[in-house]
């Protein structure tokens, strides 16, 4: 399974963040439904260019109020990237030049080892102004990349230079025979409890596998002959931290997570219910692709009766109504109470993830599904759906023909999808729909 690389951008405020994400939004490949509510920052984006598509995080939090805090945010930011990012992009700002936090945060960037493209924005005019780049080689981090963000200009030069670093993971990719799990959720829902008690005496390692950040901790297990990888987002509590900032920096380690992983499983505190943080971080799972478990822990906690399942079921499906295709388990980290299960449930999604469906039965269904309801049609031209078939898993991805795109409906895709649930399952994970139009 490949994975998507992760850029994280590092930079002053106001050099010029916002405008490069803007100027690289108009890409981002519009397969994925908006997430209805989940209210969408611009904190990650998915970015497609040329072959490569990969994953932006805005490393930046909030707006520091006094100039004192600039450096220590920097370097709040460039740690967060360091953990976090495959290739980290340096943005510096042609026209207030080097500054001495520039200079600080160059020196912390370098010593990671992570691959660093140095970026110097608000080149407007590459003749007039080139002269002013030469300057940041004093960086040390190498050849400066002149941009202009709000022109877009030199930005291809910049992207080759940033996929140039990528790690390429093909390789590994057919040797890869573990199963690797993402355990998502909000502070103190019981993450690192979890995986404390699933991996119990089966743990193999615990270890710096490549690529494993200093927050997020791999761990291999072997469980009934088979390998799984926990990746826990849980690590370390910073202190003395502003709301926002935490959240940024939850929110940012979720996406780093996710992509890795080919499941997620979001933790949810029973005696909290579902909130509207546990949605936002739903949110990433689901836009990733990534098969999903929902695991209700602390379920030791609740005074249950006969409904508590059914209510906490329904509350969840209501307020995470976006992912439905979800599994949802209740569990106690505590007492161990189904944390066996949540293993076999692991096997389920993961094979579900993977599935491929012929494209004589999708077919089959497809032409049942409109017999029995009727497409949409608009002014008199209905719409016709010709062919299915599957273009790929891990989300599983079907493409469907039509006579007209704009007759097909979000309603009617989604009857589709029903159509397929009901006859294959698909328990566990997203499916994906590319409409095309057939003359
Ligand atoms: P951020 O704080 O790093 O996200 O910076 P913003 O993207 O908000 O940009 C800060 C200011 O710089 C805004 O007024 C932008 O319009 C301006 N800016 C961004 N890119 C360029 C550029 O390429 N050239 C010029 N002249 N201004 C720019
Ligand atoms: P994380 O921040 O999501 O990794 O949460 P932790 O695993 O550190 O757990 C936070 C707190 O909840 C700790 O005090 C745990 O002992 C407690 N906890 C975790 N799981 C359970 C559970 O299933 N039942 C009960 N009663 N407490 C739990």
């Amino acid at each position: 399974m490949s994975r998507k690389n992760i850029v994280a951008v590092v930079g002053r405020p106001n050099v010029g963040k916002s405008t490069l994400f803007n100027a690289l939004a108009g890409s981002r490949i519009a397969i994925v439904q908006d997430t209805p509510g989940v209210t969408r920052d611009r904190i990650y984006q998915d970015v497609e260019w040329l072959n490569h598509n990969f994953t932006l995080i805005d490393t930046g939090g909030i707006e520091p109020d006094s100039k004192d805090v600039i450096l220590s945010q920097m370097r709040e930011q460039a740690q967060i990237a360091i953990d976090t990012a495959d290739v980290i992009i340096f943005m510096v700002d042609v026209k207030q030049g080097l500054t001495d936090s520039d200079s600080k945060v160059a020196d912390m960037l370098r010593k990671s080892g992570k691959p660093i493209v140095l970026c110097v924005n608000k080149v407007d005019n590459f003749n007039r102004d080139s002269l002013d780049v030469y300057e940041f080689y004093n960086l040390g981090i190498g050849e400066p990349f002149p941009i202009s963000a709000i022109n877009k200009q030199g930005i291809g030069d910049l992207l080759e230079e940033v996929v140039s670093h990528f790690v390429k993971d093909s390789v590994n990719d057919t040797e890869d025979d573990t199963t690797k799990i993402a355990i998502i959720g909000k502070p103190n829902v019981g993450k690192s409890s979890i995986i404390n008690k699933l991996i119990g005496e089966n743990r193999l390692i615990v270890s710096d596998i490549a690529g494993t950040t200093r927050d997020a901790i791999d761990t291999e297990v072997k469980y009934n002959g088979k390998k799984y990888t926990f990746i826990d987002t849980a690590g370390l509590r910073r202190k003395n931290k502003i709301k926002d900032e935490l959240e940024h920096y939850m929110i940012v380690r979720t996406v780093g997570a996710v992509e890795r992983a080919d499941i997620a499983i979001l933790v949810i505190n029973a005696e909290e219910g579902v909130t509207e943080q546990d949605a936002k971080i739903a949110g990433i799972a689901h836009e990733s692709g990534k098969a999903v478990i929902i695991a209700v822990n602390k379920w030791d906690l609740i005074e249950k009766d006969n409904h508590s399942v059914k209510e906490f079921t329904k509350d969840i499906r209501n307020t995470l109504a976006f992912m439905n295709y979800a599994e949802i388990i209740f569990i106690s980290a505590e007492t161990g109470q189904r944390l066996v299960k949540l293993y076999d449930m692991i096997d389920m999604v993961s094979e579900n993830h993977a599935l491929r469906v012929s494209t004589g039965v999708l077919n089959e269904i497809m032409t049942q599904a409109v017999v029995m309801q009727q497409p949409p049609s608009d002014k008199g031209k209905i719409l016709k759906l010709y062919y299915i078939t599957q273009a790929s898993v891990k989300p599983p991805t079907f493409v469907i023909f039509v006579n007209d795109k704009k007759l097909m409906h979000f309603s009617y895709t989604r009857y589709i999808e029903n159509q397929i649930r009901e006859a294959f399952g698909f328990k566990g994970t997203p499916l994906r729909f590319i409409i095309r139009e057939r003359k």
